[in-house]
């Protein structure tokens, strides 16, 4: 059996929820306009593959779907370690769901140049986090798929993961080719350094336009529609603590809370 060499992941150019503000006024989130990023745990299933890459050689392709600013997700990867790039470019016009997301990468994945051994996703993103992505490339590919895995080796030929369940952690055992989702327990993705971001605008990026992987147009466009995205408002209370000193303070907040039902029982 030869050995696995193709190391694929698969990175989101999200939504960044720290640096998103909501309208003071209305509450709402313009969404098109929110500041982005690469998703969190893309960066964890990135620093794995470039680990495997680095103990078993082959090359770590990454692939993202998305319009052309998405690229900044993969400068990032490539910025890790990875070796090259895709982009599969999406046209303008609404954004694509999970279900599209993974139709259009299970397309690509099946054209020559997508074909891998193992496919690493993160197990959520940072900011829709249907954590469906992963498992959903799997399944349209009819490939094994291993989930919340925290530790991952590959010994004669074989795929041995430990998995994150309820009451424990599961071993499991795959052949190639597998699909993996990742959180932050599997390793500590490394700081891009000075070299390797200035070698990373060196690498490749291929770009694709989904409209030419012979997908139906309704296998890439939406079907989950976000009607509004706001924060809820909170009315506030207004109320001023005051006391001489700290302990009067104290009294008095803690005579507050006790008004507003909350004993500390
Ligand atoms: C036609 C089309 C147009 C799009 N246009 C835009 C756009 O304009 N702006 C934009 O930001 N996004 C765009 N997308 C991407 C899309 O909005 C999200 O990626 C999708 O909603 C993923 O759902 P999720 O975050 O719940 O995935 P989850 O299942 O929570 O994500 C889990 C993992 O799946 C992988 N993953 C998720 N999304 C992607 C992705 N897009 N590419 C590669 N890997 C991914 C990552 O490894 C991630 O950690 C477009 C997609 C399509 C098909």
């Amino acid at each position: 059996m030869s050995l696995p060499r193709r190391w694929v992941v698969a990175v989101k150019h999200g939504i960044d929820v720290n640096l998103t503000r909501a309208d003071p006024t209305t509450g709402r989130i313009d969404l098109a306009r929110a500041p982005r990023k690469t998703s969190d745990f893309d960066k964890n299933a990135v620093e794995e593959a470039v680990r495997l890459r680095e103990k078993h050689g082959g090359t770590v392709t990454v692939v993202t779907v998305g319009p052309a600013t998405a690229r900044e997700a993969i400068r990032d990867a490539l910025a890790i370690g990875a070796d090259e790039g895709v982009l599969l470019a999406a046209p303008d016009g609404p954004v694509g769901d999970s279900r599209a997301v993974a139709g259009t990468l299970a397309a690509y994945f099946r054209t020559p140049g997508g074909a891998f051994d193992l496919a690493l996703f993160g197990e959520g993103s940072t900011d829709h986090f249907s954590g469906t992505v992963g498992p959903r490339v799997a399944a349209e590919l009819g490939f094994p798929s291993l989930s919340h895995v925290r530790q991952l080796t590959i010994d004669g030929g074989h795929l041995r993961v430990h998995r994150d369940i309820d009451s424990g952690i599961e071993e499991l055992e795959s052949g190639f080719p597998a699909v993996v989702t990742v959180g932050q327990e599997i390793n500590t993705p490394r700081m891009p350094t000075f070299l390797s971001t200035l070698k990373s605008s060196k690498k490749e990026i291929r770009e694709i336009p989904i409209d030419s992987l012979g997908l139906s147009a309704s296998k890439w466009t939406r079907s989950i529609v976000i009607q509004e995205a706001s924060v809820p408002s909170v009315p506030r209370k207004k109320i001023r603590v005051s006391g001489e000193n700290p302990s009067a303070l104290s009294h008095e907040l803690v005579e507050l809370l006790r008004r507003e039902g909350i004993d500390g029982k």
